[in-house]
Order: C-alpha cells, then structure tokens, then sequence
C-alpha cells in the first residue's frame, strides 16, 4: 500500500469543517497515557504533568467542560516503590502498584490544578460501570453535577479491582466509551507520538503523519493491525477509540502531549495531530 493512500485520501474542506467543530466542542475528553505523565525511570514527570494541566486550563479558560482520563497510576507506584526492593511482575503486584501510583497521581494533579484554583475529582471504574446501564447512569449523573459545579472529573480503570472478566483493558477504549455514554463534543488522546503515522517516526524518519482520518479508515487500520504494538507504542487501540468516538458523530484527535499549546491549537482549529473526522449518520457499508 502506497503511503499516499493513507495520507491524501480526505479533502482539505472536510478536514477543515472536522477542525472548526473540534474547536467548536462545548465538552471534552482529554485522555492522557502513561508516557504522557512519567520519566524514563516511570517516576511521575511533573513537568509533564503541569503541562498537560495548563493545556486544560485553556480549554476550561474558554468555558468549557473538561474531563480527563489519566493513566499512570501503576508507572507512579513503580517510581515511589524502589523496584530493585519489591517484585513488581505479577496482576497482583500491578494492582497493588496501582493503589499506591493512584493517590501519588491525584495528589500531583490535585497540587498542579491548585495553581489555576481549579478543583479536580476522582473516579475509579471498571468494565461493569460502562456496561451496566444503572452503573453508567450513576456514573453519568455523577459527572453531569461535577460539570455543574465547575470540576474537572479525572477518571482512570480501578486497577485494584480490575481482574480480567472486569478489566476494560486499556484507557482507550475507556476514554472512547465515556466519550459516546456522555455525549461529548470532542476525544482528545495524548500521546508521546505526535498523532498515527505510516510507520514509528521514532525509528523511521521517512514514517510520515496522516493528518485526517475518514474512508482511508480501512487502510490506517490494517496498517496499524499489521504493526507490532511496541513498533507503534500502542496506536492501535488509540485509534480503534478515536474510530469509535468519530461513528458517533465527534470529531476525535490524536495528539503528541508535548506539543506546545497542543489543546489550544485544537481549540482555535489548528492542525493537530490526526483528526477522525465525524461520521454524522452516514454508514460505511
Ligand atoms: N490504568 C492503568 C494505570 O493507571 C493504565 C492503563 C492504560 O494505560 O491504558 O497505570
């Protein structure tokens, strides 16, 4: 497959109608992985970390409802536990990584918002909370009276819990689910890659970015099924989200984290990453 298949394949004018509704969202859902949050040594990076909460405060600057799905709380509990100390291999050890990463997180998120006088709130859930409709109802009454008040709702997978009949598996389809459950405007999935490119850019210099995502859907696909996951840092279910996120009618982003103002530049209709264009009602078939 040629590399223009993948690039060229969506018009300028739709790409451009797809950015104007993006900067148009009156409610958004931030995800951001554990790469975004964490150093090299997966201790929690709060440089990283204050950046990605200043990029919010943009957003919530220009009055609008924010909610942030956050990963990190196991690469956080590896950081504070000294690894060479305490074996770290197993479910039950993740998980009890977890529980420790998940409080160092907030607290970090918690001080990093205090600069902005912004309150933040934490949700924990799992697989049954999405797929159980009087659980989803409560977590969506919950979320729609943080909005209310003015909060911004951080949401991960309670990892504690989490054992594989109950495991949501990854914050992507997480963000993407509570993207389409509470009628969002906007996905936004920070990445350390800047957007889905035609190969890893870190290691190919010739990979380069698709901008726009709509009919060439199918080709981005079998490229990204086609590559190992650690080839591509995980891209395939950020964009199997994103597709998920844009069948329901929101435009939805895969951005680099650290890409200056990358929130702002999405909320005044700059390119970004790759935009998933919305496909309003129309079938594929
Ligand atoms: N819930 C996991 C954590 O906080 C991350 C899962 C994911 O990155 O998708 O470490």
């Amino acid at each position: 497959m040629s590399d223009s298949t993948l690039t060229e394949t969506v018009g300028s004018d739709t790409v451009e109608q797809a950015r104007e509704q993006a900067a148009a969202a009156d409610r958004v859902i931030v995800k951001a992985g554990t790469n975004s949050l964490t150093d090299d040594d997966s201790r929690l990076d709060r440089v990283k970390l204050d950046k990605l909460v200043s990029d919010i405060m943009d957003l919530r600057s220009r009055g609008k409802e924010v909610l942030l799905v956050s990963s990190g709380a196991v690469g956080a509990g590896k950081g504070m536990l000294n690894s060479a100390e305490i074996e770290t291999g197993t479910l039950e050890e993740s998980q009890a990584l977890s529980t420790v990463g998940q409080s160092h997180l907030m607290r970090h998120y918690t001080q990093s918002f205090d600069r902005y006088d912004q309150t933040v709130a934490q949700i924990l859930l799992t697989e049954h909370d999405l797929t159980n409709p009087e659980r989803f109802t409560n977590v969506r009454n919950t979320i729609e009276t943080l909005f209310d008040w003015g909060i911004v709702p951080i949401i991960n997978e309670n990892d504690a819990i989490a054992t594989e009949e109950i495991q949501i598996g990854d914050n992507d389809m997480l963000s993407a689910s509570v993207a389409i459950g509470m009628d969002v405007d906007l996905l936004v999935t920070l990445t350390d890659v800047d957007g889905v490119y035609t190969g890893n850019p870190k290691h190919d210099p010739d990979a380069e970015l698709i901008e726009a995502v709509e009919a060439n859907y199918d080709a981005v696909q079998s490229l990204v099924d086609e590559s190992t996951t650690a080839e591509f840092g995980g891209i395939r279910t950020k964009v199997e989200g994103a597709r998920d996120a844009s069948e329901h009618g929101m435009p939805a982003i895969i951005a680099g984290s650290q890409e200056p103002d990358v929130l702002e530049r999405i909320a005044t209709g700059k390119s970004a990453g790759t935009i998933f264009v919305p496909i309003n009602g129309a079938t594929d078939d």
